[in-house]
């Protein structure tokens, strides 16, 4: 723990408490919303630090809005029912332009305007819910029930980093209810999937499944290890100040520090059009589901004249995007072996075009999906593909069956190493129980050199095989030790093209801690959760060291990632993996750590007071950045620093040769986070 020199005076206390509080809640907004941080995740750190340390030394200056707060400790028993400020009704929908014109149509006629202005928005396939807040602070947050009441969920929602627990005081939002979606980011839906295919667990079928089962969850520790996200899209209920235009109220709830998505202004029900068919190609670039567009009268005033039915406001409609599905036949299935050994079933398909791309393959993921569905090689299949989510088979078209399908069984062997293929308690995955098996071992060396982790280009899986084959590779750090003559061994392996690979994999050592992570394959450890790991320990020393109760006090590790992280490193195997890259020169800290760490090895003497810092204020900068601080002056030491009246120390250090710095130079040294360079 750092020395923060905290005040022992309770009003100071909450002054910087106040402060701090203050500063992380704009941090997050800037890292959170508008993924634009304005300092760097060991600065946050450092303000968070503190303000928990202030929080242990002043335990009745907490508050439940406190950013530290965000993760309750205690699971749910029952969700409560709570009502609804104003009631939430669903929307009006249509699948058609005419069904837009006609909407149009009644609106224009009924305000007797011959043009509307429209504000478009993408709906959002999530799950709705209401946020409620008195004092600009959230006091509740609910899902939407059956519209007037729904469930409280307060403790789960306050887990997602984009709702703000505080709003800005910039807005005259005080007290008020606002709308929103919740949602899983389609790369994080991924994530999850795969861990949960690792652990042998049923993968969530869309990212909306996905979010509506993590927001009902009765732990909010478990809760705040999926990501999930939200856009707010309407102000329901407000004490306070009225709003002229929709516009006007998305502005302001900008303002207040929600998360509000891209909207448009439309002219007209042909713009609106217009607009929505460039959505429908946008959509695919988008990194969570969208399934239409919603489409809202701008002018408040006339929200109010054209009122409600009982299921639907008439001034607003959404337009749903067809779904992007076509039928196809299954010409084979085919069995993956995974890196943990894991058996997947995969359906060859007859290729069809779904979302603009070519679809040829579509996972069945296990035995009990293959019974759920009944599908039979031979089937003609529904296959729907949304947005960049991997193709699924919806449903069998059996009254097509034509008597010569055949039945599918998983075979009880891997069908690449022969070795038994078995179905472990309580799992849906029959997994390959040779950890040696090539093909597992294959997926690991592949996963090691993907993009997001070690991003060796190059390293495709037909090399791979080779390489495997040949006994050239048998894990990670043997990459390390290839040389062209080598790979020139393997078929039609180049020159060039051995040496281009190579270079990859000597780059691929710099690419820090949080990738060395993730490509270790550690069950439950995926990229999200490799960078909060990196972030918490910096070098895989520290992590390595580490206790269960100690991972499980950080945001987001819950029980099972910190028992999977502590039972990995404990295994000799792995740790000798470990050393074995280490000494190929991979780099095993984060990049902050390195950056951060620039006076590591230097040895630093005080002599004479300082104007800005104690002695051991000073003394912990140094050792904060790696260096160290010793009492006297000798061979070792790099640099002292003079303060006034110095001692005898400065005239020895003359004889020595030793760089001198004042005081104004130490601080710009640590400014600069950089060495001088007459150092
Ligand atoms: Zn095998």
């Amino acid at each position: 723990m750092e020395n923060y020199n905290l005040p022992e005076d309770i009003e100071k206390a909450r002054e910087r408490i106040d402060e701090l509080r203050q500063s992380i809640r704009h941090h997050n907004y800037k890292y959170y919303v508008e993924d634009n941080p304005e300092i760097t995740d060991y600065e946050y750190d450092k303000l968070f630090e503190e303000l928990k340390a202030l929080e242990e030394e002043f335990p009745e200056l907490i508050t439940e809005n406190s950013p530290t707060q965000r993760i309750g400790s205690e699971k749910i028993e029952a969700f409560e029912t709570v009502e609804h400020k104003a009631k939430m009704l669903s929307l009006d929908k249509s699948h058609s332009e005419q069904g837009l014109r006609d909407f149009d149509k009644r609106i224009r006629k009924r305000l007797h305007n011959s043009q509307i202005e429209y504000i478009i928005e993408p709906k959002i396939d999530g799950l709705g819910i209401a946020l409620y807040y008195e004092d600009k602070t959230l006091l509740r947050g609910a899902t939407r029930g059956n519209g007037a009441k729904g469930e409280d969920i307060t403790a789960n929602l306050k887990t997602i980093m984009t709702i703000p627990l505080k709003i800005s005081t910039e807005t005259s939002l005080t007290t008020f209810e606002v709308r929103g979606e919740i949602y899983m980011p389609v790369d994080a839906f991924q994530e999850l999937n795969n861990s949960r295919i690792d652990k042998g667990m049923e993968p969530f079928a869309n990212p909306r499944n996905a979010a509506s089962g993590t927001v009902r969850h009765k732990d909010p520790k478990e809760v705040a290890e999926r990501p999930l996200d939200i856009f707010i899209y309407a102000l329901s209920y407000n004490e306070e100040q009225k709003f002229k235009t929709h516009l006007e109220t998305l502005k302001e709830l900008k303002k207040a520090g929600f998360k509000v998505n891209e909207y448009e202004k439309a002219e007209g029900i042909s713009a609106v059009i217009h607009k929505i068919n460039q959505w429908e190609h946008k959509k695919e670039r988008l990194n969570y589901e969208i399934d239409g567009i919603v489409i809202k009268v701008n002018d408040l005033t006339s929200h109010d004249i054209l009122g409600s039915t009982t299921h639907h406001p008439r001034w607003a409609i959404a337009y749903k995007y067809p779904p992007n599905r076509k039928t196809t036949r299954i010409s084979d299935i085919e069995i993956m072996v995974g890196r943990t050994g894991k058996l997947t079933p995969v359906a060859i398909l007859e290729p069809i075009h779904l979302a603009g791309t070519k679809v040829s393959r579509a996972s069945l993921h296990n035995e009990d999906e293959i019974k759920k569905l009944d599908v039979r090689i031979g089937d003609e299949v529904l296959v729907e593909k949304a947005g960049k989510i991997i193709p699924q088979i919806i449903k069998v078209i059996k009254e097509k069956r034509q008597g010569d399908e055949k039945k599918f069984e998983m075979p009880h062997k891997c069908p690449v190493c022969g070795s038994a293929a078995k179905r472990f308690n309580g799992e849906v995955a029959r997994k390959c129980i040779n950890a040696q098996c090539p093909a597992q071992i294959k997926q690991r060396i592949q996963h090691w050199g993907e993009r997001n982790a070690m991003n060796i280009d190059g390293l495709g899986p037909k090399l791979l095989e080779k390489l495997v084959d040949n006994n050239m590779v048998r894990h990670f750090a043997d990459l390390y030790k290839l040389k062209t003559s080598d790979l020139q061994k393997i078929e039609r392996m180049g020159e060039k093209s051995s040496e281009n690979l190579l270079k990859e994999i000597e780059k691929s050592k710099q690419e820090g801690l949080a990738r060395v992570l993730y490509g270790l394959g550690i069950p439950y450890v995926g990229e999200h959760i490799a960078r909060i790991l990196t972030e918490n320990f910096h070098t895989i020393d520290k992590l390595m060291e580490t206790s269960e109760i100690r991972l499980k006090q950080i945001n987001e590790i819950g029980p099972e990632i910190a028992q999977s992280v502590v039972s990995f490193f404990k295994e000799e195997k792995n740790r000798e993996l470990i050393e074995q890259l280490k000494k190929e020169g991979v780099k095993m800290e984060s990049k902050e750590y390195q950056r951060e760490q620039f006076l590591e090895g230097i040895y630093f003497v005080f002599t004479g007071a300082l104007d800005k810092y104690t002695r051991n204020e000073a003394s912990e900068e140094v050792r904060k950045f790696g260096g160290r601080v010793s009492s006297s002056v000798s061979k070792k030491t790099d640099i002292i620093v003079r303060g006034k009246n110095p001692g005898s120390k400065l005239e020895k250090a003359k004889e020595e040769g030793i760089t001198i710095l004042n005081e104004e130079q130490f601080i710009q040294l640590l400014e600069d986070k950089k060495m001088p360079s007459q150092v």
